[in-house]
């Protein structure tokens, strides 16, 4: 496609200085007729040869200028699409530090590859349909008027400097507020987005005008920006104008003079300025050509920041073994996120395979943060992971998450049915597998009352239900592993014990690392890790714990407390 996009151009190019040299044989034609005692007949001969010329040229001219602009935009088509494939492959295949990153909040992300994708295609579309044919005619205008007369072809060429200077200069002025241009509308992006995510938080502190005022403070920058960058542009373009003016006007003097001084024919006058007008129209356009370069320059710099992330690409093992005992051991393991937080400090676990382990400690203490690492979400910086003998790093990412099911406090539900979303643990499910799911998580009858029962809109559902929907997807998985980070907190009581039944019946068999607040799924546990700032403080069952009255007693009775036991005893039946 891009040779015959190239060929094309050339065609075209060839087809474009065949006007100006028409118009020279004519005049000079004419001129040396009008000296013929009978110039009528021989000039109607005359004008019927270059009708036939000048229309074939037009002919052929269409189909050029359509091939051209057909080819170039199916380059520019594929162009974007391939682009579009690469950055999302590239983004999914990145650790979570990745997603960590403030630059990377998924407002920004999504404006720098719209916005590097679409100029990037403009980049490919301009070189093709504007740049390429513009220049190239240019050339080939400026070897013709060198060959016709080189004095005329210099004055032609020593404009040419003048106003790429100016371009260039134009360009500079204007880089670093493309820059701030561009962070201005991700940050408007962002801003809304944000807005829309938190918009009942702002409802009920009444912060509307406070937040529409950091908005407008970022519209106010950007207005500013972009009227300089008008303002730029309107100065810069008129000196540009008046360069080419000159040009013109130089033209005329010179082959004037070289007329009257009898050196070129007086056709030659028509052919020079007619060329120059083909020299001249990609520099017309230079500075749009410019700007928009440039743009997609500054754009391709941050799109192709998030492509070569290489850095952020997730690590994987080779090792393909399925998970036979699953036993997890952490040894001396610290780890800090990406911003500089020390989440661990030299934490030594073993989660027994087929047990339930339970990790207790107030917030911020680290719990998570272990799940994240068991997970290969992270890795540690030091000290070491195993599962059943082998290093976590040896491990195939792809095959270890298979082997995992990660309930959290709240999950995912995506935008589409119940059963889709049900689906989403085992891609391939047939419809009894995913009610069989389904009523394992006490959510089929709840569902079968709803009017369109599966095909529901997932998203409408209580928080309790959509809950109850993750807890589906895991029984879909059915993974030997499971990790369930307060899996019950945004719950209500009936909820609360549904799930816990539905959840004792996935335990069973099976290894099961849990992070609760509720001291009923944590009595349970086969062993418990108390962390406190990043550190193990204590472990053992929850009798030896309550024995030593050490942090975890601490914790169980204030639990214990806030649940006012007492009285609750005194009422239960
Ligand atoms: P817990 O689960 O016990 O409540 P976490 O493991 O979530 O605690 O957090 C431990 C520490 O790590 C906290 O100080 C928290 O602020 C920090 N932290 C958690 N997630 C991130 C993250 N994505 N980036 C930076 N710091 C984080």
């Amino acid at each position: 496609m891009v040779l015959g996009t190239l060929t094309l151009t050339l065609i075209g190019s060839l087809a474009a200085q065949v006007n100006p040299l028409i118009l020279k044989y004519t005049v000079d034609h004419v001129d040396a007729l009008l000296q013929q005692s009978n110039p009528m007949q021989e000039g109607t001969r005359l004008l019927l040869l270059i009708s036939v010329v000048l229309f074939a040229k037009e002919i052929v001219n269409i189909f050029i200028q359509f091939g051209q602009k057909y080819y170039g935009e199916k380059i520019r088509i594929n162009v974007s699409n391939s682009l579009s494939e690469v950055a999302i492959h590239r983004i999914l295949s990145y650790g979570m530090g990745f997603y960590a990153a403030p630059e990377n909040q998924s407002g920004r992300l999504q404006t720098r590859i719209d916005r590097g994708v679409e100029s990037l295609t403009k980049l490919v579309q301009n070189f093709f349909i504007d740049i390429l044919p513009l220049f190239s005619n240019a050339i080939l205008a400026l070897i013709i008027m060198y060959m016709a007369n080189i004095y005329v072809g210099l004055v032609a060429t020593i404009i040419l400097p003048a106003y790429f200077y100016v371009s260039s200069r134009q360009a500079k002025k204007l880089q670093g507020v493309r820059r701030q241009l561009r962070k201005g509308r991700e940050n408007k992006n962002n801003g809304l987005l944000n807005l829309i995510d938190s918009i009942t938080v702002i409802k009920s502190f009444v912060r509307e005008s406070y937040e529409e005022k950091k908005q407008l403070e970022i519209q106010e920058q950007l207005t500013q920006d972009q009227l300089y960058t008008r303002k730029t542009n309107f100065r810069y373009d008129g000196v540009k104008s008046f360069i080419e003016q000159i040009g013109v006007v130089l033209i005329i003097i010179l082959t004037t003079y070289l007329v009257l001084n009898h050196q070129i024919s007086i056709g030659a006058i028509m052919l020079h300025i007619m060329l120059f007008n083909n020299v001249s129209a990609p520099i017309r356009q230079l500075h749009r050509i410019y700007d928009d370069v440039n743009d997609s320059l500054i754009y391709a710099e941050a799109f192709f920041q998030i492509l070569d992330a290489a850095e952020e690409a997730e690590q994987s093992g080779t090792y393909r073994e399925a998970v036979t005992k699953g036993n997890f051991e952490m040894q001396h393991v610290s780890f800090t996120y990406p911003n500089g937080t020390q989440a661990l400090h030299d934490v030594s676990l073993k989660i027994t395979g087929g047990k339930t382990t339970a990790l207790v400690g107030l917030s911020g203490a680290g719990k998570s943060t272990i799940l994240s690492l068991l997970n290969k979400f992270y890795s540690p910086d030091n000290g070491s992971i195993l599962l059943d003998g082998v290093d976590l790093n040896e491990y195939d990412n792809q095959l270890l998450r298979d082997e995992i099911g990660l309930v959290l406090q709240k999950n995912h539900i995506f935008k589409g049915s119940v059963e889709d979303n049900i689906r989403y643990g085992k891609i391939n499910a047939t419809e009894n597998e995913i009610i069989t799911a389904a009523k394992k998580a006490y959510l089929h009858d709840q569902i079968m009352e709803l009017p369109l029962q599966y095909k529901s809109d997932a998203q409408l559902l209580s928080g309790g239900q959509q809950q109850r929907i993750a807890i589906a997807r895991l029984f879909l998985k059915d993974p030997p592993i499971i990790f369930l980070d307060e899996p019950t907190a945004s719950l209500d009581a009936i909820a609360t014990e549904q799930i816990k039944n539905s959840l004792d019946a996935i335990k069973k068999n099976r290894t099961v690392v849990i992070i609760s607040h509720s001291i009923s799924q944590i009595v349970d546990a086969d062993r418990i890790y108390v962390l406190k700032q990043g550190k193990v403080v204590e472990q053992g069952t929850h009798e030896e714990l309550v024995e030593k009255a050490g942090p975890y007693k601490e914790i169980f009775d204030a639990a214990a407390r806030s649940l006012n036991l007492a009285r609750i005893a005194q009422s239960i039946s």
